[in-house]
């Protein structure tokens, strides 16, 4: 009766997670992150467990072979799920077909080759091996494509493992006393769907907590880099900027100010949208010309701000004269022009600085600059 009661609440719990997934999905338009995997995954073991209580779990019926289909495609959801989530772009609905037209005639042949306990065995068995491979995963994925989700990846392969040692044992107690492992009475199916309801309810909230970490890294991202070169925005610069004073050892910074000459010809002569290509090439050469932790930022319109850090005026020279050489060497290509185009810029260049209060002077100075470079005749470095 208690194993039929858990039972019972762990059908509510996965099939109320489920319409919580699609609900996520349905919102998500344009980048899922797996959530119509997870959705699809709760469902279906939703349904499996929901057949158990109808059918019981050893009968050798239509319903007992579609509840370990489901019991296996559940998991298998939840893998293509997470593949999703990190980025691979997987199928969904093929490979699921695909295992539960296998799963479906291997219980056929195990049930009349083997009887109904190898067939009980097959499913405790693939399951174990399925979260077994899950868990490897986890823990490689701490290394690389989860490097960033170290705590919560250690968090679901805990989890992981716990299900995988469940399936286990039951695949060995099949082995070794028979169906009678599957008594609903049973200590062990008492503690399995325990388990398995204590999954159901810690990891959706977890897997939320995965998706709304993804969410807010991505706006953070998008608050913080212009569009159109991805380089920093105003807002990205001064965050970075803050974050680098911040640091005890920091050294002083100088700030650069490039503006590209006469763009607005440019515009006007090949149209707005070779504008923007000449704007992605000179961020560009911006960032293949700057130090690695140098700050690039596009500041607005033709405009940009380079921030050298831990150098000093010998050394922001260089850089400034370096920038101006390679933007005026550079050249622009597409179909959409007869012949390739070149731009020039002009660069005003601050004294050095050393905190985020300082910003905003830094950047009056080198204006300054750049307005008697550009009155003394482009394609030059002024220094405050
Ligand atoms: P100067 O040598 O004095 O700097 O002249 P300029 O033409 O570069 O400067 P001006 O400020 O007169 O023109 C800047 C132009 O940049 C005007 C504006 O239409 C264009 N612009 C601003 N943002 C964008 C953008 O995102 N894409 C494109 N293609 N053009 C832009
Ligand atoms: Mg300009
Ligand atoms: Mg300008």
């Amino acid at each position: 009766m208690t194993t039929t009661v858990i039972l019972g609440m762990l059908c509510v719990h996965l099939l109320c997670f489920a319409v919580m997934f699609l609900l996520i999905s349905l919102r998500l338009n344009r980048k899922k992150m797996g959530t119509e995997a997870f959705a699809l995954g709760n469902l279906m073991l939703g349904l499996a467990y929901i057949l158990q209580l109808l059918g019981g779990p050893a009968n050798w019926s239509l319903m007992s072979v579609i509840n370990h289909t489901l019991t296996l495609g559940a998991p298998t959801a939840y893998v293509l799920g997470a593949m999703r989530f990190f980025g691979r772009p997987t199928p969904l609905l093929r490979p699921l077909l695909a295992l539960a037209g296998s799963h479906t005639v291997a219980q056929i042949l195990v049930q009349s080759w083997l009887g109904s306990e190898a067939r009980h065995a097959l499913l405790a068995g693939s399951c174990a091996l399925l979260f077994l491979s899950m868990l490897v995963a986890a823990l490689l994925g701490l290394r690389s494509f989860a490097r960033d989700l170290r705590v919560e990846m250690l968090v679901f392969a805990l989890l992981i493992l716990g299900i995988f040692i469940l399936n286990a044992v039951k695949f060995a107690m099949i082995l070794g006393s028979g169906l009678a492992a599957l008594d609903m009475g049973s200590g062990f199916q008492k503690i399995f769907y325990l388990y398995m309801s204590f999954l159901a309810t810690v990891l959706p909230p977890c897997v939320v907590w995965l998706i709304l970490r993804r969410l807010t890294d991505e706006l953070h991202d998008l608050a913080a880099h212009d569009p159109l070169t991805h380089l920093l925005n105003r807002r990205g610069l001064t965050d970075a900027l803050n974050a680098h004073f911040r640091s005890r050892t920091a050294g002083p910074a100088h700030l650069l100010i490039v503006d590209i000459d006469r763009f607005k010809w440019i515009n006007d002569t090949h149209g707005h949208s070779v504008g923007d290509l000449v704007l992605c090439r000179v961020a560009a050469t911006l960032k293949a010309n700057a130090r690695q932790g140098d700050l690039i930022c596009r500041l607005g319109g033709e405009e940009f701000v380079i921030i050298a850090l831990d150098t000093d005026r010998a050394g922001v020279m260089q850089l400034a004269e370096r920038t101006r050489a390679a933007i005026e060497h550079c050249e622009v290509a597409d179909a959409r022009l007869n012949q390739p185009i070149r731009c020039t810029a002009t660069i005003g260049g601050s004294d050095q600085f050393t905190g985020p209060h300082a910003f905003d002077e830094a950047l009056q100075q080198a204006d300054a600059a750049l307005y008697r470079g550009k009155t003394s005749g482009r394609n030059r470095v002024e220094w405050a």
